[in-house]
C-alpha cells in the first residue's frame, strides 16, 4: 500500500491566497453588481516592456529556423542572460558574481522551496513572522518544521523571528540558534527594508555559527532609499554564508513569463560539501531550463532601452504606493512599507481581527486586501496591501476605503 508523505496531511487549510480568493468569489457571487478592487494578490498588472516582447518575437523567428532552433538549453541558464546578471546586477554595484555562481530558474518561488532539497531535515529553521509563506509550508512538507499548533498559528520545531512595530519589522537574531536563516528584504509582507548594520549582523552571526542565510530579494527593483544594499553581496562575507533568489517577476512583469535566479557562491560550503555544487545538481537532475524565448527577454531588461522602459513600470508601482501610504494615513491609519517595497502594511483600526478587517473593506469598500493573520501569528492586527494594480483602480480603492473609515 502506499504511503503518502505525512509532512502534507499536516498542512492547515488552505493556502492563503487560496482562501482570499474564494472569499472574494463568494462575495462576488452573492453580490453581482459589486465592482471589486483588487489589492490582495501581488501580482503586477502593467504589460511587458517593448524591448523584451521584440527579443522575445526576434527569438520565436529564430526558433523555426534550422539554424536558430534551440532545444534542450543549459539547466543554469543561457550564458547570455547568466553574464548579463554578474554585469548589471553584481558588477555595476560592485559585487563580484561570477555567471557559474548564477543559476536562472522559472521563479524564486520555485527556487525558495527547491533550496531545502539541498539540506538536511533536521535543521533548525528560523523564519520572519510574518513571513512569505512559501518558506514554512515548504519546510513542513519536508519535515523540518515539526507539528502545527493550531491555537498558536505556529509550527513547533520553526522558530519565529517576530517583525513587529517596535523593531522596525526588522527581525532580531533569535536565541535559538538557526542553521537556515530566511530573509526577504524588502519584504513581503512588511514592505520593510533592513539597513546595511542590519544585514552586516546577520552575516556576521551566520559566519559565526555556520548557519546559512537564505536571502529573498524579490523586490529588489524597489529600493528608492539610498545606502541600502540591493544584495546581501554588498555585505562583507555574506559569500561565505548566504543564498540570494532574485526573480524578474515584479522586477520586468514577467509573473506570467516566469523567470528567476538564484546565486550560490562558490565559496559557500557547509558539512564538507560545496553549496553551489549541490544546487547544480539538483536543478540539472530536476529541472530542464527556462524557455530559450523567455531567457531572450529577460537579457532584453539590460539593454539601455529595455532598462528605461521597466523603470518607468516600477515607477508606475511605486507612486501607487505613495498614493495608498499618503491617502489612508491622512485619515489616521497607520501605514508601514510601500518606500522600498511595493506592499503597504496597514494597522487595523480599533484593534479589529485582520480578517474581520478584510470582510469589513470587502463588503463595504468592495476592496480586497490580504489579512495580515495569514502570513504568521505577528501579522494580526494588520492588512496588506499591494501597489501593483492600475493607478486609477488605486486612487479609488484609497477613496472608498476613507468613505468607510
Ligand atoms: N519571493 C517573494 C518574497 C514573493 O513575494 C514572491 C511572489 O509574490 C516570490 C518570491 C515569487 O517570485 P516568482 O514569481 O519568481 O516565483
Amino acid at each position: 500500500m502506499v504511503k503518502v508523505n505525512q509532512n502534507y496531511l499536516k498542512l492547515p487549510g488552505s493556502y492563503l491566497f487560496s482562501e482570499v480568493a474564494r472569499r472574494i468569489s463568494a462575495y462576488s457571487a452573492a453580490h453581482p453588481e459589486a465592482k471589486i478592487i483588487k489589492l490582495s494578490i501581488g501580482d503586477v498588472t502593467r504589460p511587458l516592456a517593448p524591448a523584451v516582447i521584440q527579443a522575445m518575437h526576434a527569438a520565436v523567428e529564430e526558433m523555426g529556423t534550422f539554424e536558430g532552433f534551440h532545444g534542450y538549453g543549459p539547466e543554469q541558464g543561457y550564458p547570455f542572460l547568466r553574464e548579463a546578471i554578474a554585469q548589471f546586477d553584481y558588477a555595476a554595484r560592485g559585487v563580484d558574481i561570477l555567471p557559474e555562481e548564477i543559476f536562472v530558474s522559472d521563479g524564486a518561488k520555485s527556487d525558495c522551496g527547491n533550496i531545502g532539497d539541498i539540506f538536511g531535515a533536521d535543521n533548525v529553521v528560523a523564519v520572519c513572522d510574518p513571513v512569505y509563506p512559501v518558506y514554512v509550508d515548504t519546510n513542513a512538507m519536508a519535515g523540518r518544521a515539526g507539528d502545527f499548533q493550531e491555537s498558536l498559528g505556529r509550527w513547533s520545531r520553526l522558530v519565529y523571528m517576530p517583525c513587529v512595530e517596535s523593531n522596525g519589522f526588522s527581525p532580531e537574531i533569535p536565541k535559538e540558534q538557526p542553521d537556515l536563516i530566511y530573509l526577504c528584504f524588502p519584504n513581503n509582507p512588511t514592505g520593510a527594508m533592513a539597513t546595511r548594520e542590519q544585514l552586516e549582523a546577520w552575516v556576521d552571526y551566520a559566519n559565526a555559527t555556520g548557519a546559512v542565510i537564505l536571502y529573498d530579494s524579490a523586490y529588489e527593483a524597489f529600493i528608492t532609499q539610498e545606502d541600502i544594499p540591493h544584495t546581501i553581496f554588498e555585505i562583507e562575507g555574506a559569500r561565505t554564508c548566504a543564498i540570494e533568489f532574485r526573480s524578474f517577476s515584479k522586477t520586468a512583469g514577467f509573473t506570467g513569463n516566469r523567470c528567476a535566479y538564484t546565486v550560490v557562491p562558490r565559496e559557500l560550503e557547509r558539512d564538507g560539501a560545496r553549496l553551489n555544487s549541490l544546487w547544480n545538481r539538483r536543478q540539472t537532475t530536476k529541472f530542464n531550463g527556462v524557455p530559450y524565448v523567455v531567457q531572450r527577454g529577460a537579457a532584453a531588461i539590460y539593454t539601455p532601452e529595455g532598462r528605461a522602459q521597466i523603470m518607468e513600470s516600477i515607477a508606475y508601482y511605486q507612486n501607487n504606493a505613495q498614493v495608498i501610504r499618503a491617502g489612508l494615513s491622512a485619515v489616521g491609519l497607520e501605514c508601514f512599507g510601500g518606500v522600498n517595497a511595493p506592499y503597504i502594511w496597514l494597522k487595523t483600526p480599533k484593534g479589529m481581527g485582520s480578517w474581520d478587517f478584510f470582510d469589513l473593506l470587502l463588503d463595504r469598500a468592495n476592496v480586497a486586501a490580504t489579512p495580515g493573520a495569514g502570513f504568521g501569528p505577528s501579522g494580526e492586527g494588520y492588512l496588506r496591501l499591494t501597489a501593483f494594480g492600475g493607478a486609477e483602480a488605486t486612487r479609488e480603492a484609497v477613496e472608498r476605503i476613507k468613505a468607510v473609515l
